[in-house]
């Protein structure tokens, strides 16, 4: 077995500078977005579709901006408000109005055109077109009301954000520690395949390191119920990058004894799959 990394200040001092620069670059975007809605709303003659519009692509919060980058659009694409063979607003529009990077708005541009939800063409007439037939839902004879979602997705916040904190709170034994580092390195280097299943085991050894056996069999069963809904939506690898870089902040804080840094991280990681479930069930 492999010795359990602990995480020195360094590292997490290079990891908080990382974050706090992605969090100034999303910011800056979104002040740029309210500074031009401020001059359009001056003249503003906003016709029913375009309120809408505006509704729907606000600004994300920064902590999920891929995701919820991807539930904005498919929300836009799914409730009609642009219509199959229309052209998605420009790149630097769309992060403009989301207040997020056009790296961000790019990749998930990427994501849905790999999901079948949006075409992408070249040339003089190019640009970025809302599907003809948006892909059908994977599993024809499950349907999720939005819900059905909800009480899923909020049991899961209570049950894995308290079970985070319990686990950064407790003194966790030499096996214990082995155990939550090698469930993050199994689902790190997961195949696609395999990814969801791994995932729910480094889900259950934080649980399980909570140290309340009760809490363990509640996990299982939420997750469970998680799983139906995710198997209906494609894996996006973007999202299993950041969620990779999730894990670890999760296993790191917990190993370090930081509850409020394994609560607030978990917190983050649980909304980001929720804006998914959302944008492509809801
Ligand atoms: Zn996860």
């Amino acid at each position: 077995m492999s010795a359990v990394p602990e995480p020195t200040d360094e590292r997490l001092r290079e990891e908080q500078t990382a974050s706090d620069e992605r969090l100034r670059e999303e910011q800056t975007a979104s002040d740029e977005r309210l500074r031009e809605e401020q001059t359009a709303s001056d003249g503003a003659d906003a016709t029913a579709e375009q309120i809408a519009a505006d509704a729907l692509l606000r600004p994300v919060r920064p902590l999920n901006a891929f995701e919820d980058t991807v539930e904005r659009l498919l929300q836009t694409i799914r409730l009609g408000v642009l219509r199959p063979g229309e052209s998605l607003p420009p790149e630097r529009e769309l992060a403009t109005r989301l207040g997020v990077s056009r790296d961000t708005v790019r990749e998930a541009i990427k994501s849905l055109a790999d999901a079948g939800y949006l075409v992408s063409r070249r040339g003089r007439y190019g640009g970025t077109f809302i599907a003809d037939a948006l892909p059908a839902p994977r599993t024809g004879d499950v349907a999720f009301s939005r819900t059905d979602i909800d009480d899923a997705l909020r049991l899961r916040e209570i049950l894995e954000t308290g079970a985070a904190r319990m686990a950064a709170c407790r003194t966790l034994s030499a096996t214990e520690r082995e155990a939550l580092w090698s469930r993050l390195l199994d689902v790190r280097g997961a195949a696609p395949q395999d990814y969801r299943r791994l995932d729910s085991r480094l889900h259950l050894a934080i649980a399980e390191a909570a140290g309340v056996p009760s809490l363990v069999p509640l996990v299982a069963q939420n997750r469970m119920r998680l799983n139906e809904m995710l198997d209906c939506i494609p894996l996006l690898p973007r999202n299993i990058a950041h969620s990779d870089e999730q894990h670890e902040a999760i296993v790191m804080a917990i190993l370090a004894g930081d509850a409020d840094g394994a609560a607030q991280t978990m917190a983050a990681h649980v909304w980001g799959s929720a804006a998914l479930l959302h944008g492509f069930l809801d």
